[in-house]
């Protein structure tokens, strides 16, 4: 079996959660009658300390129905650069939406200062369409994982409430951040009107992320859920694991052990460098002269350790729940031995 850093979202899931699964008590969540689901949107609701949840299929529907709960059609969405809903959500921003998407530059801090707020903002008038949203992001994935201190996420959101414009928060991999800030999650999220993470992300859950906001941000959310075609029948079957998925928010402080111990690792071979990461994402830069990252990965890959290409030079290693320490050892021997190869 070769060894999988492509993501978190590879894991599988437990038989732990194959049984919960199967004996989950269940029935029509449309109809808001499916037990196991409500008890999941009731404590994902506290677990980041909000009136309500909502459970929703996948991350980028949980953030697609964020934008649209939040706009009005034709105005502008305020995003950093190399954010996940700008950049890998298919446009759903303009398709979905109708909006326009004005970017910042965010570099390493990966969200907003107050001023690049300020200065991204468009004031509604005859000519300009106005800006309905700010979106930021916690572990930003693009930028690395980086986790986000919680200060830094009140101050872009205080200066956006002060324009009148709400935040959303791209929390995909939120409890990384919390994890390695040693941060609360209600924390962490206290300025922001909405936030979505990932139970298939990290958490090990085979299928699912959570909306999260007030009271009447959800009840909007659910019916632009059904819009989208997101409304699930019994689908306690997959909400059960992600209870359990719930309980694993404490040891990610493991990935993210294992992804130092994955860097450290990786700058001792020649040819190689990565910064040493945050959470439990590890960028392995072949620099200009070395292979491709496209090569390299698969140079990676004949040696039983999976990435992947994330820029011409870049691959990413992602730590996760089914990669151990072990592993992690195992895996600094195949892309030493894949640098080596590939640097002749
Ligand atoms: C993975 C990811 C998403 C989307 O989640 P899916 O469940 O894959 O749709 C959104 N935002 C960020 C930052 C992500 O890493």
């Amino acid at each position: 079996m070769p060894i999988d850093l492509r993501s978190d979202t590879v894991t599988l899931p437990s038989d732990e959660m194959r049984a919960a699964a199967r004996d989950a008590p269940v029935g029509d969540d449309v109809y808001g009658g499916d037990p196991t689901v409500n008890e999941l949107e009731s404590r994902a609701a506290d677990a980041v300390a909000t009136e309500d949840a909502l459970y929703v299929p996948s991350g980028t529907m949980g953030n697609q129905i964020a934008a649209r709960v939040h706009t009005d059609r034709g105005q502008e969405i305020l995003v950093e650069r190399e954010s996940h809903v700008y950049r890998w959500e298919l446009g759903g921003l303009a398709q979905l939406s109708s909006l326009q998407v004005r970017t910042f530059e965010a570099g390493e801090r990966a969200v907003p200062t107050p001023e690049q707020v300020r200065d991204g903002y468009v004031e509604e008038s005859l000519h300009r369409p106005g800006t309905g949203l700010v979106s930021l992001e916690n572990t930003h994935n693009a930028r690395g994982g980086v986790a986000v201190p919680p200060e830094d996420i009140d101050a872009a959101a205080e200066a956006a409430h002060e324009l009148g414009v709400p935040v959303h928060l791209d929390g995909a991999r939120v409890f990384n951040a919390c994890v390695a800030l040693d941060v609360e999650p209600a924390r962490m999220v206290r300025e922001v009107d909405s936030v979505m993470f990932c139970l298939s992300k990290g958490l090990g859950a085979p299928v699912g992320s959570v909306l999260a906001g007030s009271e009447e941000f959800v009840a909007e959310a659910r019916r632009v859920r059904k819009l989208l075609g997101g409304g699930m029948r019994q689908a306690g079957i997959v909400a059960a694991p992600g209870l359990l998925a719930l309980d694993n928010v404490e040891r990610l402080a493991e990935d993210h052990e294992n992804a130092r111990r994955l860097a450290a690792g990786v700058n001792d071979i020649e040819g190689l460098s990565a910064p040493t990461p945050d959470t439990n994402i590890v960028q392995v830069s072949t620099d200009e002269t070395g292979p491709t990252a496209d090569e390299f990965v698969a140079a990676c890959e004949e040696r039983g350790v999976l990435g992947g290409a994330h820029g011409e030079y870049l691959t990413r290693f992602c730590t996760n729940l089914d990669v151990s320490r072990a592993d992690v050892e195992e895996a600094v021997d195949g892309i030493r031995e894949a640098a080596n190869a590939t640097n002749a």
